[in-house]
């Protein structure tokens, strides 16, 4: 049984210097691949490096986030091209897309800055279309305009992933009649998340794709800690008995959907 974390942030362990026991940690749970994601240009090449320095088991991302877009973003995007043609590429464009929950009070300051999030969002979109590579969505309340954008672009949405999702029910139908689909983290555990975990059931026990997103969103019983990819297995645990299956079955599936996601070779 091994599971794969197909979402995660290891910068921050690598600046507390615990990546080595973080990474062991993951190892000892089965947690034998992960997919370390990027945000902006300052941690896209230290992934670059991880995932050289870890072969087999780090893979890496880059895409700007919704929250990192400035005034510089076509730059960024311009330097973030060089890596997907470098002799070590990520495996995805992303995290990209939306980001509404972070905006300002001041209207005409939070236009300007979803306006930017867009653009930013929808040349990205482009980016992955020309690599012909998957793409991991953030959408945080911004899941009709990340649509939009997705629609509007002719994404390939066999190719598409919304991350941490969020969403209820109708959302994951309007996804799946795309043919797109969204992994799920350790916020699936959280009490109050019954539309989260209807929108799992919808999309189906075959389908699925986890994560930890961490450092964030340690499932229960970790809640409040500082989550990290060891603690995938939990978030297995919680689908496995929510969808009355075994554990080896969630893990079987998850593992396979997220190596065919991301265009890896399953070991
Ligand atoms: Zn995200
Ligand atoms: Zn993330």
């Amino acid at each position: 049984m091994n599971w794969f974390d197909s979402h995660c942030h290891l910068q921050r362990y690598l600046n507390k210097g615990i990546l080595v026991d973080v990474l062991d940690r993951a190892k000892k749970n089965k947690v034998i691949r992960m997919t370390t994601v990027g945000t902006s240009p300052e941690d896209w090449s230290i992934y670059q490096n991880l995932s050289l320095k870890y072969k087999e088991t780090v893979f890496y991302t880059a895409g700007l986030h919704p929250c990192y877009v400035n005034s510089n973003f076509e730059k960024e995007i311009e330097q973030m091209e060089d890596l997907f043609e470098s002799n070590h590429p990520p495996v995805a464009v992303g995290e990209v897309g939306l980001d509404y929950f972070h905006l300002p009070n001041d209207k005409p300051l939070a236009d300007q800055i979803m306006k930017t999030q867009k653009k930013a969002f929808t040349q990205q979109v482009a980016m992955a279309l020309k690599f012909d590579l998957p793409l991991v969505i953030h959408s945080r309340g911004a899941f009709e305009d990340c649509m939009k954008i997705l629609d509007l672009a002719q994404a390939n949405w066999g190719k598409v992933l919304f991350h941490c999702f969020s969403e209820g029910e109708k959302q994951m139908q309007q996804l799946k009649e795309r043919g797109g689909r969204a992994s799920f983290t350790g916020n699936l555990t959280y009490k109050k998340n019954v539309c989260v975990r209807e929108a799992m059931k919808l999309q189906g026990v075959e389908s699925l794709i986890l994560e930890t997103d961490s450092p964030y969103l340690s499932p229960v019983p970790k809640r409040g800690k500082e989550n990290e990819p060891s603690n995938l297995a939990l978030i297995g645990e919680y689908t496995a008995t929510f969808f009355g299956v075994e554990k080896k079955d969630v893990a079987y599936r998850s593992f396979l959907n997220a190596n065919s996601f991301y265009g890896l070779e399953p070991r």
